[in-house]
């Protein structure tokens, strides 16, 4: 290995050229996504997002967590929060999630949940990307619409997407 590396140097700085090399990288890894995330995913996959309210500063954490960052302490109890919100953040992509270039534009942003003030999830959001440019789509109200629940696996992508409320 380390004279593969020698003479990829060595071969830059004689010749005065880019060497590029190409190989697909075989990487198997696993982790465990902890108690808190954990629970957030199964609930996901029963169609439900829950978060971890702390009762000292009455924050509702999602997704959840088990330590409050800012009060120094354990959360104290699960809440189910509404899959509705409000569109915080919002951008027009071009590309797909693998950096692929996308075949029409979509829209993805930060929703602003109704129940957790100050959370949000990142998702995609169901509108016209012209509400993004011309920023009609800030602060409007959206629900989570979902996969059948028998096509869910546990997964932030268990949300198909965010939609405007009709109201
Ligand atoms: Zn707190």
């Amino acid at each position: 290995m380390t004279k593969v590396y020698k003479s990829i140097a060595v071969g830059v700085e004689e010749e005065k050229r880019i060497i590029t090399i190409y190989y697909k990288p075989y990487i198997r890894y696993e982790f465990s996504a902890g108690q808190a995330l954990s629970r957030y995913l199964q609930e996901l996959k029963n169609g439900r997002i829950i978060g971890r309210k702390c009762n000292k500063c009455n924050r509702i954490l999602v997704p959840p967590r088990l330590y409050c960052e800012q009060c120094f302490r354990m959360t104290d109890e699960w809440v189910y929060v509404r899959d509705e919100g409000i569109v915080n953040t919002a951008v027009v992509s071009y590309i797909t999630q693998d950096a692929r270039k996308a075949e029409r534009p979509e829209v993805v942003g930060v929703i602003e949940l109704i129940d957790a003030p100050g959370q949000g999830i990142f998702h995609r959001i169901n509108v016209d990307p012209k509400e993004v440019v011309e920023k009609t789509v800030f602060g409007k109200r959206v629900r989570a619409v979902w996969k059948k629940s028998e096509e869910r696996v546990g997964d932030v992508n268990d949300i198909l997407y965010f939609e405007l409320v009709k109201s």
